[in-house]
């Protein structure tokens, strides 16, 4: 295998029919006509959501999330005007006009955000529309009981507010057995039927991937899954179902026997014996190598049709990491051009857990510099 110049530091594989079968698979998933939608802030996990959220258009996605104004007026422009786009972070006072020009959807925390939002783009008695996240739990972004309580006795407003959806978001869905998610879910529920004794056709949503997995109770109209997606394992310690979506392979600099016993890389926290053999590949934590996997880490050396298991070894640097080679046979070096960082043998939970992290900031984390080929 030659790698060509494009790929000189290295190459990033990102499966869209993976991301397809996976969204497929959640919205199987559903029962009673539950909508499914594709979290796509941070562009697409750093993915690209040029090339995913079209992908998931063509699957059949309508609702889309994502993060930030910005992210939101570029996926309006991606996709056809009939996708709902929410704001997970809101909206900023003074940026009210320019979500509700690029019809986007934000999601409201507090009254007087809710207040705002109407006031400033009723037009014919209606506001624009908008979402409301509660605090179920989570104690992150969302609307306080108390608050919500205030909320209900407000009939005028919620009557002028065009509230398409109420959020809540659990905080312990990958762990199924956590008693905090039947109790994030009775709260939800309370939440939900007092909302909708006053905006009947409200919608509501509450999972999200590892939620989905938590059953049809968690459900409610719309799933909100992101990293599944893109492959990341929803049912931490059990069998991934999802298709991976990530390959990256790295190019190899160097290959040479270590003559005598040496320390390897910055503060001489690795160790090669004598007679071993290092490869250096390009590709160190400036492209999302985290340096926390230092000593960790593990990679697929790819010899011809084979691949073999390599440990990293010593620290990882800006632009480049080192492995270990020496179960490479005499042959299977001559043969060695790239080395597999993330792959269906080691995947992307894999580097997780060797970084002391999760998938998600691994994907988040991947650097500009490799060359992206979607399939
Ligand atoms: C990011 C995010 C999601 C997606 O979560 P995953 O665990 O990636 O499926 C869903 N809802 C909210 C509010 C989020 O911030």
């Amino acid at each position: 295998m030659s790698i060509s110049e494009h790929e000189h530091e290295g190459l990033l594989t990102i499966d869209l029919g993976a991301v397809v079968d996976n969204y497929s698979w959640l919205r199987q998933h559903l029962v009673n006509g539950g909508r499914c939608a594709g979290v796509v802030k941070a562009d697409a996990y750093g993915l690209g959501v040029g090339e995913v959220a079209p992908a998931l258009y063509r699957a059949g996605c309508r609702d889309f999330f994502v993060a930030t104004l910005a992210e939101g007026e570029q996926l309006r422009n991606l996709l056809p005007a009939e996708v709902t786009i929410y704001l997970l972070t809101g909206v900023r006072p003074g940026s009210e006009q320019r979500c509700a020009a690029a019809n986007l959807v934000p999601v409201l925390v507090t009254i007087e955000q809710l207040r705002q939002w109407c006031a400033l783009t009723a037009s014919s008695g209606l506001a624009a529309p908008c979402a409301l996240k509660v605090d179920t739990g989570m104690t992150r972004l969302g609307m306080g009981g108390d608050e919500f309580a205030q909320l209900l006795q407000m009939p005028e407003l919620l009557a002028g507010a065009n509230l398409q959806l109420i959020l809540s978001h659990l905080a312990c869905a990958d762990e199924p057995d956590h008693p905090q998610n039947p109790a994030q879910l009775a709260v939800f529920n309370e939440f939900v039927s007092g909302l909708r004794r006053i905006c009947p056709g409200v919608q509501a949503s509450f999972a999200n991937s590892s939620g989905i997995c938590l059953g049809e109770a968690y459900h409610f109209d719309l799933v909100r899954p992101g990293s599944a997606l893109y492959g990341i394992n929803p049912l931490p310690g059990r069998k991934n179902p999802m298709r991976p979506v990530v390959s990256l392979r790295v190019p190899v600099l160097q290959q040479r026997e270590i003559t005598r016993d040496s320390a390897v890389g910055y503060g001489a926290a690795g160790h090669a014996a004598a007679g071993s053999w290092l490869a250096v590949v390009r590709g160190g934590y400036a492209d999302g190598i985290l340096r926390t996997q230092s000593g960790r880490g593990r990679g697929m050396a790819v010899a011809g049709d084979e691949k073999i298991a390599v440990p990293m070894l010593g620290r990882v640097s800006m632009d480049t990491c080192v492995f270990d080679i020496s179960a490479l046979s005499e042959d299977q070096r001559h043969r060695l051009e790239v080395i597999e960082l993330l792959g269906d043998d080691w995947t992307v939970d894999d580097m997780a857990t060797a970084a002391g992290t999760i998938g998600y900031e691994i994907l988040t984390s991947l650097g500009r510099r490799y060359c992206r080929r979607y399939l």
